[in-house]
């Protein structure tokens, strides 16, 4: 049988500590039980079926002492697993250990005298066996040691080689099965663990995933702003907080200037990169809270909250100057036009309407234009 190099090998370096910290928490659990009936049990041993004075009574008494001893660092390792360093936290665990195995060996050694049994020693193993998670490198020594000391020590207690041998290969068959128990069971517990982070990992990745997938749908993939379904949304949200609080809101739909030419002469892919530095230009002149939607093809639309159409054609002006001022790809360049308006009474639909009309107002007034909605008659936003 091939062992794992360690229990821990194929636990991912960053759960280790997470996972000691589990196993060793339900050690605790497991002991401070142990050790509670060791507590109640050992003293009525003691007094109902041991001869006073006898060793038997002062190592049950001694089992009882160490239990109640004992009781209070399980009980406050357990509550502090986290704080507590790795290697403190296995030195107790040993400790427990080392103590119900040596009481097994000793009692069995004294049983010899009358009995040739090791009842003791066998329970003190398959406890530990049923109820402890030990890696197998620790667990190899923890089973076998103690189990070669009662071998070596068994001639002392025994009289008869018969019944030597005998108990000898009985301690040892009993102690190989109850140490195959204890990793079927140990390893177990590094399984779930590992599959319970595997879910977690998967977990996260699909969120990550979803989210990705949602982005999608909401956002234009060229230049990473709202798409028009979702920037209608957002002018609807917006349009109802800005008559709540009673703030003022400004939008503004935004045009290149003979796009289609510019595709015409150097193709759609400069085209594109175009489009992206425009993009660009209007995220850099926004401001955090501003929402920007590409509307359609060369059509964006802004939208400000908190900003009246006066601040917005100044923030709109900037964005003109910019981009007429840049050289883009190829050395093109280009003018925009926009239309801004400002919310009044009306709907987030008028609103739009009034931006869309506007824009349409610079471009026949000769592009690259910035036409404001000042003062807007709500019933009729006709244009000129
Ligand atoms: P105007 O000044 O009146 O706006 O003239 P225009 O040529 O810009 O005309 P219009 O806005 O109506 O046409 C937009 C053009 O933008 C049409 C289409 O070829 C181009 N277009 C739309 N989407 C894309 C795109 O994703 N990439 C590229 N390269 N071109 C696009
Ligand atoms: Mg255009």
């Amino acid at each position: 049988m091939k062992l794992p190099k360690s229990f821990l090998a194929k636990i991912p370096k960053e759960y280790k500590r997470e996972f000691i910290n589990t196993t060793s928490r339900d050690n605790f659990i497991r002991m401070l039980i142990i050790t509670v009936l060791l507590a109640v049990i050992e003293p009525f041993i003691a007094l109902l079926f041991q001869v006073p004075g006898s060793v038997n009574f002062y190592i049950s008494l001694g089992i009882a002492l160490f239990a109640v001893l004992f009781l209070p660092i399980l009980y406050f390792n357990k509550k502090n697993i986290e704080r507590l360093p790795v290697p403190y936290l296995i030195t107790i665990q040993l400790l427990f250990l080392i103590v119900l195995l040596t009481k097994g060996v000793i009692l069995s050694l004294l049983e010899q005298s009358h009995l040739a049994s090791s009842s003791a020693y066998f329970l003190a193993v398959f406890t530990i066996a049923a109820f402890m998670t030990i890696p197998p490198s620790i667990s190899l020594f923890i089973f076998f040691l103690p189990n070669i000391i009662f071998i070596l020590l068994l001639p002392q207690f025994q009289p008869l080689p018969m019944l030597i041998m005998t108990l000898k290969i009985n301690t040892l068959s009993m102690t190989l099965i109850a140490w195959l128990l204890n990793q079927m069971i140990s390893r177990d517990k590094v399984k779930s663990f590992i599959n319970e982070k595997l879910i977690i990992v998967k977990n996260t990745e699909l969120k990550k995933i979803n989210e990705e997938l949602k982005d999608l749908t909401t956002r234009d993939s060229m230049t990473g702003f709202l798409n028009n379904k979702n920037v209608l949304k957002r002018l609807k949200e917006e349009t109802e907080r800005a008559k709540r609080i009673n703030y003022s809101l400004s939008v503004a739909m935004i045009d290149i200037d003979d796009f289609k030419h510019i595709n015409d002469t150097y193709g759609h892919r400069i085209g594109d990169e175009v489009l992206i530095s425009v993009a660009q230009i209007i995220t850099e002149q926004c401001r955090s809270t501003d929402i920007v939607g590409r509307y359609g093809g060369d059509e964006f639309f802004l939208i400000m909250p908190d900003t009246n159409v006066n601040d917005a054609a100044v923030l709109l002006e900037r964005i003109k100057l910019r981009v007429r001022d840049t050289s883009f790809v190829n050395g093109i360049k280009l003018t925009v036009s926009y239309g801004a308006s400002e919310l009044a009474e009306d709907s987030e639909h008028e609103l739009f309407e009034s931006s869309d009309a506007m824009l349409y107002k610079a471009k026949r007034k000769g592009k690259s234009q910035v036409e404001l909605q000042l003062e807007r008659d709500m019933k009729s936003a006709e244009i000129n």
